[in-house]
């Protein structure tokens, strides 16, 4: 044994996990005590591994692990949260790849991000119940941006800074917030939110009120969230669950 091992124990979801030669797969799990940390858990793809079936996607797990010269290795795993029966189906499944994606595309390794776990631990077990999954994802979106630091003023116009007028603003994903009819590049064409569309998407970021009262996005809010989540990924999620694609998801069932 290499003199300078040592074991660590910790509580992670598992966010993705990719083969290594043979039998052993790496698995990117999202820890409360230290952030994103990828593990390597031997012999997992033989048909009698005796891990194998706790660390599937989603599962919330107790892990032990050795210190490796390059990856730690899983040692051992018990399952605090089984997820995965639940989340296989194919809307849920969606939504739960988009969440994961998210947080493992915004969190850096070795870094806790203790809010930002209580915030997926539920996210996933609200999918897990949900018959309409990707009614949450505007939510989650808008307070993980939030949890991150990274949530965009939603009062003012985030190119000058002035008060919103109540009755009408647009998104720009390039500004990454809302903006005003000044600051609006004419002949450009942004997503337009009234009134009551400005109204949800403050509520869709507000914490959650005494009456855990669920929000529901609007079709045009739920957009909007996905662009600012783009904006601040650089990039749209390779998962499913953009709304265009959840709908027709939706749709065929
Ligand atoms: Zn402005």
């Amino acid at each position: 044994m290499a003199t300078f091992a040592r074991t660590y124990k910790a509580r992670g979801i598992v966010l993705r996990a990719r083969n290594l030669g043979e039998a052993d797969r790496i698995v990117t799990l999202f820890t409360l005590e230290r952030g994103k940390v990828d593990g390597v858990a031997k012999g997992l793809r033989r048909a009698r591994s005796r891990v194998g079936g706790r660390l599937e996607f989603g599962n919330e797990v107790a892990v032990t692990m050795h210190r490796g010269r390059s990856l730690d290795v899983i040692s051992g795993v018990e399952i605090l949260r089984e997820r995965w029966s639940a989340l296989v189906e194919p809307p849920r499944f969606a939504v739960a790849a988009t969440a994961c994606e998210m947080v493992d595309a915004f969190c850096e390794p070795d870094l806790a991000m203790p809010d930002v776990y209580a915030l997926l631990a539920g996210m996933l077990a609200a999918i897990a119940r949900s018959v309409e999954p990707r009614m949450l994802l505007p939510r989650f979106s808008m307070r993980l941006l939030e949890a991150l630091g990274i949530a965009p003023p939603l009062g003012d116009c985030v190119r000058c800074g002035k008060t919103l007028a109540p009755e009408r603003a647009w998104l720009d994903g390039a500004a990454g917030g809302l903006i005003d009819d000044t600051c609006r590049e004419r002949g450009r064409l942004l997503p337009e939110l009234d009134r009551e569309e400005l109204t949800n998407l403050r509520s869709l970021a507000a914490p959650r009120d005494a009456e855990q009262r669920v929000v529901r996005a609007f079709p045009n809010v739920a957009r909007a969230v996905e662009l600012l989540v783009a904006h601040h990924l650089g990039r749209r999620l390779k998962s499913a669950a953009t709304s265009a694609e959840l709908e027709a998801n939706v749709n065929v069932r």
